[in-house]
């Protein structure tokens, strides 16, 4: 059983409680962070960290814990629940004061909730899915205008993955005003020869954390990159398009509506950058 964190407190997953009025569970008024682990590790936490805090601030949210406290709290459940590779998920809710209300409770009385809990996923770096590459169809883009704020409002995205699945594919590209804009929970990417191209950063689209070091890494290994918006049918005549996430790394796109991109196999460019993120990554652990 998992020891995960709620509030200030390690407990046995299974004790774990947070209240039916909680703000997160009523309204989807929270946010968070999943950060990956490797050989017991933390990858990027800095860049979770800020984004977290960002995200906070966009929502008049207060954060409940110190940058300290929150890296302290990450390392001990990896030791604890002994995650070699994994994820740890983690969540902060504008609380609860007893009732409903679209109005935000007073932030003076009402605590914010935390929670943190991991996932154990041996064999997340070395990941058949990468080696395979993933097939993806698009779909409307409708959710809300602040995509750069990581809220737990997942529905769509959890349906464009069922949209995927039931196409027999991996994943939704969305698509808002004929341009992509990003995956159900990943960064999109082209590439056309030495240029990697990818939504320039905006409302639309969530930071990508991941997105920020590849983007770095590609430059520094002499790549062009081209922060602009591209169409399906782009994407469709590419060399190469995958796509970046804390939980994913870089994953290759081998098709999009049918279309198989060059030869259908994961391209030389985006198993580069795989290499290069994970090399990199693993260093600066923490
Ligand atoms: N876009 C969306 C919509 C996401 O949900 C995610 C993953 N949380 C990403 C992009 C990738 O962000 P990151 O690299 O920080 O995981």
């Amino acid at each position: 059983m998992r020891t995960v964190y709620v509030n200030g407190q390690y407990m046995p997953e299974n004790e774990a409680t947070v209240s039916i009025f909680d703000r997160g569970f009523l309204m989807a008024d929270g946010v968070y962070e999943v950060t990956s682990v490797l050989d017991g590790k933390l990858i990027d936490f800095e860049g979770h960290s800020v984004r977290l805090e960002r995200s906070l601030g966009e929502l008049d949210m207060r954060n409940p814990i110190s940058k300290e406290d929150l890296l302290e709290v990450h390392r001990e459940l990896v030791r604890v629940n002994e995650i070699d590779e994994g994820l740890i998920y983690l969540q902060v809710t504008r609380g609860s004061d007893g009732d409903r209300d679209f109005a935000f409770p007073d932030p003076e009385t009402t605590e914010p909730t935390i929670v943190l809990f991991t996932q154990n996923k041996p064999g997340l770096a070395d990941s058949p899915a990468a080696k395979r590459g993933s097939k993806v169809i698009s779909i409307e883009d409708i959710r809300w205008g602040r995509r750069d704020i990581k809220t737990v409002q997942l529905l769509y995205p959890s349906m464009g993955k069922m949209m995927a699945k039931k196409a027999g594919c991996d994943d939704a590209w969305m698509v808002e005003d004929g341009m992509v804009t990003e995956g159900t929970s990943n960064n999109a990417y082209i590439v056309k020869g030495n240029r990697i191209i990818t939504r320039h950063l905006g409302t639309e689209i969530l930071h990508g954390i991941t997105r920020a070091a590849v983007l770095r890494f590609a430059r520094e290994a002499q790549m062009e990159v081209e922060e602009r918006s591209f169409t399906i049918e782009e994407a469709q005549a590419a060399d190469e398009a995958f796509t970046t996430s804390a939980s994913a790394f870089v994953m290759p796109v081998v098709e999009i509506d049918g279309v198989a991109l060059g030869e259908g196999v994961p391209g030389k460019v985006a198993l580069r950058l795989r290499e290069i993120y994970l090399d990199e990554m693993r260093k600066a652990a923490v």
